[in-house]
């Protein structure tokens, strides 16, 4: 019988060597040595909330943490320390298998290492927790200024259109359906654009609501609203090809699960965040601009364009 010692040791005990860490996994709790101030995130994975209730394991190790990189992006940390809190339904050998896979392929790319956690026997959920070193100044979802650029990293919508296509009958798509899949399956946290943004980004979030959700809070926290330029929104070929351009913006607006960054800055600083984005390796779209008011408006050729509010809430 497996209990739950022996899924800790042998799948979330890992030797690595960390001069942060002090004491790890096996006792009561983690002891580590932070550089200074700490930022710290947490999310929860439910199954059938956040991912099919049949997903792939694989996916759902990656995007527990994805999801806690993309936090700590959002506020320009390096991500350090996570925890796992992990309920199973069963111990299941080839999911934990995969589970873990997933979760270490990303920890050791990004160099953070699992501390602790908490092993239960019930309905499938998944809560990590990252702690890493804050920003020097953090970009705060307060911090925007009427006139800002609004930038948005990598694409939009490509999750959200793959989540229709895995809820809906199959067989009737074609095209990079998988790439989209993989979109939703497998996000990229952007922690290198993130790191770059310290002392650049005035307002960041990441997007994870959809960016018309998420922007809106930089907006109501910040005081200000915002001018989007629709023609500007990235939309990946994969999605464009599929949709027509206003489905594809439709999705792009108020589909959930990018986990892009969305930040504001000067706009003088437009060249350097394209330079900082290119050496993380992603791309950046400047999308419009903060306003002194009156909420998020959407532009197409100078004409106004309304636009039907959204994102995702749990209640
Ligand atoms: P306690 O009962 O004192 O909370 P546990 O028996 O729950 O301790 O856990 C034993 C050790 O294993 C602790 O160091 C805990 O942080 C770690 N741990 C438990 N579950 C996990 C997990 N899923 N991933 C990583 N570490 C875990
Ligand atoms: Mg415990």
């Amino acid at each position: 019988m497996t209990d739950e010692f022996e899924i800790i040791r042998r799948w979330f005990t890992r030797r690595r060597s960390d001069a942060g860490v002090r004491v790890g996994i096996g006792d009561d709790a983690a002891i580590v040595v932070p550089s200074g101030p700490i930022a710290i995130a947490v999310d929860t994975l439910v199954s059938g909330t956040h991912f099919p209730a049949d997903f792939d394991a694989r996916s759902i190790g990656h995007r527990a943490l994805a999801v806690n990189l993309s936090d700590m992006a959002a506020v320009s940390a390096r991500p350090r320390w996570a925890t796992l809190s992990l309920t199973l339904p069963a111990v299941d050998d080839g999911w934990l298998d995969a589970f873990a896979a997933g979760l270490f392929e990303l920890a050791d790319r990004f160099d953070v290492s699992l501390i602790g956690g908490d092993t239960t026997r019930g309905p499938l959920s998944v809560t990590v927790s990252v702690t890493g070193d804050a920003a020097r100044q953090t970009p705060l979802r307060s911090r925007g200024r009427p006139g800002d650029r609004i930038f948005v990293s990598g694409t939009l919508g490509d999750s959200a259109a793959a989540l229709e296509y895995l809820g809906g009958p199959d067989s009737e798509w074609t095209g990079d359906v998988q790439w989209l899949i993989d979109r939703f399956r497998f996000p990229e946290p952007r922690v290198a654009l993130g790191l770059a943004l310290d002392g650049i980004a005035h307002a960041s979030i990441d997007v994870s609501d959809g960016l018309l959700a998420d922007l809106g809070h930089i907006c109501e926290q910040s005081g200000c609203g915002a001018r989007l330029d629709l023609d500007s929104l990235p939309i990946s070929a994969a999605l464009g090809q599929k949709f027509t351009r206003e489905r594809a913006e439709s999705f792009a607006l108020r589909g959930g699960d990018d986990y892009e960054l969305c930040f504001t800055l000067d706009s003088g600083e437009g060249d350097r965040v394209r330079n900082a984005a290119a050496d993380a390796g992603v791309s950046v779209a400047d999308i419009g601009e903060l306003t002194a008011g009156g909420g998020i408006r959407g532009y197409r050729d100078g004409r106004e364009i309304p636009l039907a509010p959204s994102g995702f809430r749990h209640f």
